[in-house]
Parts: C-alpha cells; structure tokens; sequence
C-alpha cells in the first residue's frame, strides 16, 4: 500500500480525532520530552485510568528530568509503590542519570539515541519523537497492534515475529509524513476507546467501512491470543513482626529478581521455624504469632501465594538497629522508599489495627 495514500484509515482517523479523541490527558498539557517518556513508560502494560493519578503524584515530586536525575532510587521507586513492574522505574531512574550525564540534561531526538537508553523499545522511542517533537515515526503498541489486525484481519499471535515484522509494515504505511502527534495519540485513542479488547464499537469507528474484521463479523478474534501453559504456582510465608512500638521489620530485596530492591517482609520457607528464624536473624522474641487470611499476587510468569503470619514481638537489647537493609517501619509519609503493591496493603492493613 503506498504511503500517505490513505483515505481508508489515517484521514478518517485525524478527523474522528477531532472531535472524539483525547486532548487533555495530563502528560498533554503542557507537553514536554520529559512528560512523554514518562507518561509512556507508565502506559506500558497499565491502563491510562490507572496511570493518571500515579503521573500526577510523580511529576509532582519529580518536576524535570534534573529532580527525577537527583532522587535516590528509594525515592523513586516509593512513587511507583503500586504500579507494578518495578523494572519500569529503576530504568527511568538510570535513563533521567544518563540523558543529564550524556545529553546534558536535554531529551535527546534522534531514534537511535533515544532507543540506546535503558527501558525504551521500538514503539516507546517512536511515540516519544511523534509526541513531543512531532517527527514522525510509527508506533506498535498493545493497541495499535489489536486495530492493525482486526483491520487486516491478520491471523497469528502478535508478539510472533513474522507477525510483528508484519504489523511493523503496515504501520509505517499508515503514519503520516504530518500531523504525527495527533495521528499517533489518535490511534491508541482509537484502541483504547473504540476497538476495545472485549466489545469493540464498530458502529462509531471512523474506519469500519474498510475494517476486514468488522465486515466479517468477527472483530474479538483479533488479534490471535498468545498460547499458554497455566501459570505455576510458588508458596510462600511471611512475617510482620511488629515490635511493642508497632513498628513492622523490613528487608530490602536483593536488586536482582522479583520486587528488586524494594521492601519487603521477611520469609520463611517449610523447613525453618519462626521462633528460631526470628531469633537468629533478626534478634526478635516471638510472644505471640497468628496466620492471616493468606492471597495469591499473580505477577507475569507465575503466581504467588502468600501465607502471612502476624507476630507481636520484643526485641533484644542488641537488637537489629535500622541498617542499609533492614529497618522498623510505621506507615509514616515521610518515609520514602519503595514497596510491593501487595506489601503496602498488608503493612496498612496490619498497622491500622490497635497495638
Ligand atoms: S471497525 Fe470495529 S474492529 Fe474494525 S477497527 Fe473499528 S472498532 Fe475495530
């Protein structure tokens, strides 16, 4: 299909945008690199409704790239406390470091530039240069790829490779050489609010009459759904130890693996005994112990169940003080550093009931 020659899809597509798309998202207005990348970063595997508040909460602490370069990851990884695929942050962290280290604190522009930086693929770097600099340059996220092949009607999980090159094509065909920030906020406005995943609006999309999938009748069979085996399921136990101020122990997790670096409780595995775990390692006295209701947090490759046990606890005298690794927390807000969504939960949970 040559390019530009496109009054089936990105003409109509600009023009729905108009009117129906949407033009005051937070990262819109004012619209900067540095908000963009951001807000980007954010959207990857999370919805904008839930991105919203999160970005408001971190633009608010971090205003420019020099703060967000500034901050300590601790910091950072406290504003993403919630979010999810903490990867995300630790990688903006390094990335504001490098582009202050390497770009003198200016957003790069060029595509290889911007995709030689830490967490930023293909369609991240092409969304940042249509977004903030207007160049353009096509864009395959989650929702361009579920538009793309319902319009083609393209069979084959997307993420194969033959597929995606494929996507790839049809994407750069259908970018314009103008307007390459309304065209690219148009299309994943158009995934996100008209070709949904479960009920697309075919009756209001401004390219059904050209839509293979809509005129088949079949537009939730795109795109073809990756295969996969059930998630396993790994078990763990934690402990709240809660001191006699009402303080709870934390250990921060190792930077490689699951929740790297944040905060997080204390586990134990079947063998070992709370008693003498509590004793050896954190120099605590168990008085009472009580298992709570135990959860599953399921992340991308497994689920996990977690069994947690509450135990009031007195410390000894040569107990351990806070350290780079572990330290008695109370839910207080001044106190910024960064843990697992569900950790949050638990630790709230536990520290509003009365001592
Ligand atoms: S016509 Fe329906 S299936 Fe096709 S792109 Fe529009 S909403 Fe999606």
């Amino acid at each position: 299909m040559p390019k530009n020659n496109d009054s089936a899809f990105s003409k109509p597509l600009l023009t729905w945008f108009k009117q129906h798309g949407r033009h005051d998202l937070p990262w819109q207005q004012p619209r900067n690199a540095y908000r963009v990348w951001l807000s980007e970063i954010m959207l990857q595997q999370t919805q904008v409704q839930t991105v919203i508040p999160y970005f408001e909460r971190f633009i608010k602490e971090f205003p420019n790239l020099q703060a967000l370069a500034k901050a300590s990851q601790d910091e950072v990884l406290h504003q993403w406390t919630g979010l999810g695929y903490y990867a995300r942050a630790r990688n903006l962290h390094k990335t504001a470091q490098l582009i202050v280290e390497q770009h003198n604190a200016e957003f790069p522009q060029d595509y290889d530039d911007i995709l030689a930086l830490p967490g930023i693929g293909p369609s991240t770097a092409a969304a940042i240069l249509a977004q903030a600099f207007d160049q353009p340059h096509a864009i395959l996220d989650g929702n361009v790829k579920r538009v793309l092949t319902r319009f083609y009607a393209i069979s084959g999980w997307p993420g194969k490779k033959k597929i995606e090159t494929q996507l790839w094509d049809i994407a750069r065909q259908h970018t314009p050489d103008h307007s390459a920030t309304d065209y690219t906020q148009a299309i994943m406005d158009l995934g996100a609010t008209v070709c949904t995943r479960s009920k697309p609006g075919c009756k209001t999309c401004p390219i059904s009459p050209h839509c293979s999938a809509h005129k088949q009748g079949n537009p939730c069979d795109y795109p073809t759904p990756k295969k996969r085996a059930s998630l396993p399921v790994r078990k763990t136990t934690m402990l709240l130890l809660q001191n006699t101020k009402g303080e709870i122990l934390l250990q921060q997790r190792p930077a490689q693996g699951i929740w790297g670096n944040l905060w997080s409780l204390p586990e134990l595995d079947k063998t070992e005994n709370i008693n003498q775990i509590s004793q050896q390692h954190y120099a605590c006295k168990v008085e009472t112990s009580t298992r709570l209701t135990p959860f599953r947090h399921t992340f991308s490759h497994f689920h996990l169940d977690i069994q947690p046990i509450h135990c009031r606890v007195s410390t000894h005298t040569q107990c351990v003080m806070d350290s780079g690794s572990q330290v008695w927390y109370k839910c207080d807000p001044a106190d910024k550093r960064g843990l697992p969504g569900p950790i949050k939960k638990l630790l709230e949970a536990t520290l509003e009931k009365k001592p």
